[in-house]
């Protein structure tokens, strides 16, 4: 038993508390067998309460200690059991019974000349306070430790005091000075080379950041926090600064990162507890479940934003693309537009907008031949009769709206697949298609009439009238051979101004005699 006590003890001193599990509880085994022993039960209680305590047995550990009250000897000192149930009580929220145990403590200790052992209870009391956040009260223990820590020149209980006090301060909202405190406790920290002091420090620090949004400067403080716990491999120091971490970044709004720090704490905290606490794994599961929401709707939200934005450019992309096929369309449109007025500005005669010399004869050549004989092409050649004298007697100006005034007289009369076109000068020709054999000479002599009947209005104002000479030939044949029928037809039309001008000519059936220049040039 004294072998067991003895390692229970040495290993709890070394923080080694698993370890010391082994030998603890088979120290307990036999203060339950109630096993004769020459060591004293209280020590044994001890040591086995201290082991529970520390490796979060929580409630065992009470039950050990009250034990321990109870079998405690009169004249031994019970100050350090008062203050270690102050001390569990406080950690497991029992906030009032703790302060009753650990100012008891305090009583006794300030009637003891030992400063060391006041300085600790009084660490103790600060450390409550803290938690129930009376910083004032807080404040005045630690001040009163730290006194006597000073004149003891103890580096361990100064650097634990700089952060109480830091904390303190911090709690109460002075941040500053808070955290030069803390900076303080660090100075010890390193001095003593005690890794867990300064995790504890840096997140302090970190909350201390975290409290004023600074979250750059907390994030820093909790990562070295975090590299530390996890050097010395302590779960406790490790889980803290992972919790903060998470809180830093779901406040940065970077709830992916938030959500992994938080898996990790959560996982660490899981293996931590006692599997028996079931609410405090409820509790945790629960905040998982919130953080791991809050981190897909984020994703979420991330996911409708990158869509949005998708949507936006391709929206913007179709208005360009569309915008690029009307103006091509409309260039297309331009294009066939212009080309067509190229095309008809070619065909068409510029003072009387009717088809020129060389569009009418491609088209009258192009004409389709009709098989059916008794419906005839009639092709009608016409010149104005002393139209020199219109020009000579009241103007060119004049002479072009006689023109003008032909051509819409004779266009009135025409169907929509006749042709008719300036050959030029006062010389135009006429194609009546599909002309019913009995109808040939009534359409030729309604336009002949059509020119001589209907006046126009010279530039002065003078009324006007003009004639004109037909010759006209009607064939069911082929028009291919234009020239042919043309040089007919020009023969006729000098006949006509042979015969006294405004009159017909059948090119094929009335009398011609040729002209005597054209008859002595081809005799001759
Ligand atoms: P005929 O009865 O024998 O045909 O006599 P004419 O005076 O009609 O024929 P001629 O060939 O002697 O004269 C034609 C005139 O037409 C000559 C020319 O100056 C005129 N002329 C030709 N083109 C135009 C035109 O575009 N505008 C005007 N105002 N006169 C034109
Ligand atoms: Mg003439
Ligand atoms: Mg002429």
């Amino acid at each position: 038993m004294i072998f067991e006590y003895h390692l229970c003890k040495v290993l709890n001193h070394q923080a080694q508390y698993y370890k010391a599990n082994y030998y603890c509880s088979a120290l307990q085994t036999h203060v339950n067998d109630n096993s004769k022993s020459i060591l004293p039960l209280h020590l044994a209680l001890r040591v086995i309460a201290n082991n529970q305590f520390f490796r979060g047995e929580h409630n065992n550990a009470l039950a050990a200690y009250l034990h321990l009250i109870e079998v405690f000897p009169n004249h031994g000192d019970i100050s350090a059991v008062y203050n270690d149930i102050g001390n569990l009580l406080k950690v497991i929220g029992r906030f009032q019974q703790s302060e009753t145990y650990l100012l008891q403590a305090l009583n006794l200790r300030l009637k003891s000349s030992n400063s060391m052992k006041l300085a600790q209870v009084q660490h103790s009391l600060a450390s409550l306070y803290l938690e129930k956040k009376q910083f004032d009260l807080s404040l005045k223990y630690f001040k009163s430790a730290l006194t006597i820590l000073k004149s003891e020149s103890n580096s361990y209980g100064l650097g634990l005091t700089y952060i109480g006090i830091g904390d303190a301060y911090i709690g109460k909202g002075n941040h500053q000075l808070g955290d030069s405190y803390l900076t303080k406790g660090l100075e010890f920290a390193e001095d003593l080379e005690n890794q867990k002091m300064k995790a504890k420090i840096y997140l302090a620090l970190a909350e201390s950041y975290y409290q004023r949004t600074l979250y750059i400067p907390a994030s820093n403080y909790a990562k070295n926090a975090l590299s530390i716990s996890k050097l010395i491999h302590d779960s406790q120091y490790q889980s803290s600064s992972l919790f903060i971490l998470s809180k830093i970044y779901a406040a940065s709004n970077s709830y992916k990162t938030a959500y992994e720090y938080y898996q990790t704490y959560s996982n660490i905290e899981l293996a931590n507890r006692d599997i028996d606490n079931r609410k405090a794994i409820e509790a945790l599961d629960l905040t998982k479940t919130n953080f791991e929401q809050e981190y897909k709707r984020s994703e979420l939200f991330n996911l409708n934003r990158y869509q949005a934005l998708q949507i936006e450019t391709m929206q913007r992309q179709s208005v360009a693309y569309n915008f690029i096929v009307f103006s091509l369309f409309i260039i297309i449109l331009i294009f066939i537009y212009l080309n067509r007025k190229t095309k008809r500005n070619a065909q068409v005669d510029s003072l009387t907008g009717i088809l020129n010399r060389a569009a009418s004869i491609s088209t009258i050549k192009a004409q389709p031949h009709n098989n059916n004989s008794e419906f005839n092409s009639i092709l009608i050649l016409l010149d104005l009769d002393n139209f020199k004298s219109i020009n000579d007697g009241h103007g060119h100006p004049t002479g072009d709206l006689a023109l003008k005034h032909v051509t819409n007289t004779i266009s009135s009369k025409l169907g929509k697949y006749d042709i008719f076109g300036r050959l030029g000068g006062e010389e135009f020709i006429i194609l009546l298609r599909d002309v019913d054999e009995l109808d040939v000479k009534y359409r030729v002599e309604s336009l002949h009439q059509a020119i001589s009947m209907k006046s126009f209005i010279s530039e002065s104002n003078q009324t006007l009238k003009i004639t004109a000479s037909f010759s006209y030939l009607a064939t069911s044949k082929s028009l291919h051979d234009f020239d042919d029928l043309y040089s007919i037809l020009d023969q006729a039309l000098y006949q006509a101004k042979q015969n006294g001008r405004d009159c017909i000519i059948d090119a094929y059936n009335d009398p011609i005699d040729l002209p005597s220049v054209v008859y002595s040039s081809t005799h001759s």
